[in-house]
């Protein structure tokens, strides 16, 4: 309940939207409540016409007068009812755009290691979720839930006046319903947990899924999948069966309880009636109220069940909200709209560092994604400015992990990071990424056009500009014999290019940025022998002067590079430059031999 409430309080900008709405649910209430005075005047007329065995034409008039009243009030509230029900669902859409907008920023706000662990699906899903369910719960309580709540209440009012032993048992009501339903909302909240549980396993899995239906289809996995997605919807069912027979049963209990207080009301307006305690245009009166505040108790019971999901929702709404966002440097210049370090904030105007400042630097940098074991020790690294760095090694010897620590996607464990001059850790973290253009290893694009990839990370780019970018990553050729040239969609992670195409793209966009320090994961892995080539002779062009670190696969291409650093089980194990090293014996060299002699062997097949 309170996470509703605190959720409430979180959207102030919508209190115009909540006065307009207890301001129609009061309209809405006293002309509800005129009709049964009017009607009570109708009857008592009638009652003393009949009486009288004979009747004016001014008691026909009066008593149409009194129709025509009912008319009145009953346009008036319908009138109300529907404006008062715009005024909620323009409050709910305005609701779900606040929320779902925050719950996104603090999303992109979240450690790369939040990703590393939750499934895309499943964060999607509880998005989803939290939100519809609890602007669904508002909107049903603006719209039918006051107006009816402020009736009974004055239902209750209005019966004591004539009654109080009825207003008293009319009161019972409602400590009655609370306490019924407040003894099972614990457990029925724990089951709607586990329900959402296996919601949100089952959305994960069925994005991926979806995601990547190649994989599945080339490996006959269709069955299984949707099996497995079945067994989970099959659990929910399980705890469905549960937690409804649990609800309804409690919600027997309430409404029969409801019905016996009913029957005590009724009892008594009867019994009182006949010894002419009331009379009939009074009883008609009591009836018509009763049957008022009979209709919200009904309703309660659906409005609770909304309440309980919504607050389930806000609850797990605030357990997102309140993650730890990734940390930003304690003593960051804090430029506008960087209060919790989001990537979206501005990086502050740099100024121009000496050339003889290191542009990276490792010292005793420790590393590990879990508790045990590390992943990188003792680096102790620096890059000059301008340099240009292949890091060499095999797979999962840390290269791409030494990457994402440059780009502050995780923490050092121990040690520092300085990049140009900066000690990362009291940098922004848009600051340090401000520093670096990357093409990751697996190259992945958005579903927009060519050119809207490419212009990514600097979206006012013109035309020449991403043209000329395109050309530097031998992308220009072949992006001109797509019919629609820059026009061309890609497909959902770019998936209707080819990975070599793709990794050009990548490359193009990284160069776009124009960061000073260039980074390539393995980014012409996928390309063919020649494309690469050409792709690495437009880049030596761009590199020239510009800090590089390289990650290549085929080392062949990288013999260029001013220095080489080769990582064996992530620690830094040779330091050198590519001819240095080739006569070492070590890492460097052997893979080269590897890769030398396969080559050799391939051309002797040819
Ligand atoms: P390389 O790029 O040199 O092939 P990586 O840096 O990708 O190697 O991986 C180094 C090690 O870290 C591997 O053992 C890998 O299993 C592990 N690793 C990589 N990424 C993660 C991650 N997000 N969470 C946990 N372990 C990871
Ligand atoms: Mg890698």
């Amino acid at each position: 309940m309170r996470s509703l409430l605190r959720l409430l309080g979180s959207t102030r900008q919508l209190t115009p939207y909540y006065v307009g709405i207890l301001l129609s649910s009061v309209l809405i209430t006293a002309t509800a409540l005129s009709v049964p005075f009017i009607i009570k005047a109708a009857t008592d007329r009638i009652v003393e016409v009949v009486g009288s065995g004979g009747h004016t034409g001014a008691d026909v008039r009066a008593i149409l007068w009194l129709a025509v009243a009912l008319l009145a009030v009953d346009l008036t509230n319908t009138l109300v009812s529907n404006v008062g029900g715009y005024w909620g669902d323009l409050a709910a859409a305005r609701m779900r755009r606040i929320l779902s907008s925050r719950y996104y920023e603090k999303l992109l706000a979240l450690p790369q290691r939040y990703f590393d662990t939750e499934l895309t699906g499943t964060i999607i899903n509880r998005l989803s979720r939290n939100i519809a369910e609890t602007t669904q719960f508002l909107n049903a309580f603006a719209n039918n839930f006051l107006p009816t709540l402020m009736t009974t209440l004055a239902v209750l009012v209005i019966s004591a006046w004539y009654s109080w032993p009825l207003a008293l048992l009319l009161i019972t009501i409602f400590p009655l319903y609370l306490w019924l339903t407040a003894l099972t909302s614990t457990r029925w909240q724990k089951l709607e947990g586990e329900k959402n549980t296996q919601y949100d396993i089952a959305g994960g899995r069925f994005a991926e899924v979806i995601g990547q239906i190649k994989v599945v289809k080339s490996f006959g996995r269709e069955e299984s999948e949707l099996r497995a997605f079945d067994e989970r919807y099959a659990r929910t069912i399980r705890t469905t069966h549960h937690q409804s027979r649990y609800w309804h049963g409690m919600d027997a209990l309430r409404r029969g309880a409801l019905n016996v207080v009913f029957f005590g009301v009724y009892a008594i307006i009867f019994v009182q009636t006949v010894r002419h305690v009331f009379s009939v245009g009074e009883m008609v009166l009591l009836i018509q109220l009763v049957n008022l505040a009979r209709q919200p108790v009904t309703m309660m019971s659906y409005l609770i069940d909304s309440a309980q999901r919504a607050i389930a929702g806000s609850k797990d709404y605030w357990t997102v909200m309140e993650e730890v966002p990734e940390q930003v440097a304690l003593e960051a210049p804090r430029s506008g709209g960087a209060a919790d370090g989001s990537p979206m904030a501005a990086p502050s105007g740099s100024a121009p560092v000496p050339p003889d400042v290191p542009a990276v630097e490792f010292v005793d940098a420790r590393f590990g994604y879990v508790e045990d074991p590390d992943v990188l020790q003792d680096v102790d690294l620096t890059i000059r400015q301008g340099e240009r760095v292949a890091l060499v090694g095999e797979s999962g010897g840390g290269k791409t992990t030494l990457i994402s620590l440059l780009l502050g996607l995780y923490r050092l464990r121990e040690g520092e990071l300085r990049v140009l001059g900066q000690d990362t850790q009291r940098m922004s973290l848009a600051e340090l990424r401000s520093r670096f253009g990357v093409v990751f290893q697996d190259a992945s694009l958005f579903s927009g056009t060519v050119r809207e990839n490419i212009a990514y990370g600097h979206p006012e780019a013109t035309d020449a500009e991403v043209e000329a970018v395109a050309r530097r990553a031998n992308a220009h050729a072949f992006i001109q014999r797509f019919e629609d040239g820059y026009e061309t969609v890609v497909g959902e992670r770019g998936l209707k290019l080819s990975g070599g195409q793709k990794q050009r793209i990548a490359i193009a966009r990284a160069l776009l940025k124009d960061a000073p320090i260039l980074v390539l994961d393995e980014a012409t892995s996928a390309l063919d022998t020649r494309s690469e080539r050409a792709v690495q002779a437009g880049l030596a062009e761009l590199m020239e002067g510009r800090t590089s670190i390289i990650i290549a696969h085929r080392l062949s291409t990288i013999s260029t590079v001013d220095r080489i650093i080769t990582l064996k089980d992530g620690r830094i194990d040779e330091v050198g430059t590519p001819a240095e090293l080739s006569r070492t014996g070590g890492l460097y060299a052997q893979l080269l031999e590897l890769q030398e002699s396969g080559e050799a062997a391939h051309r002797k097949r040819l």
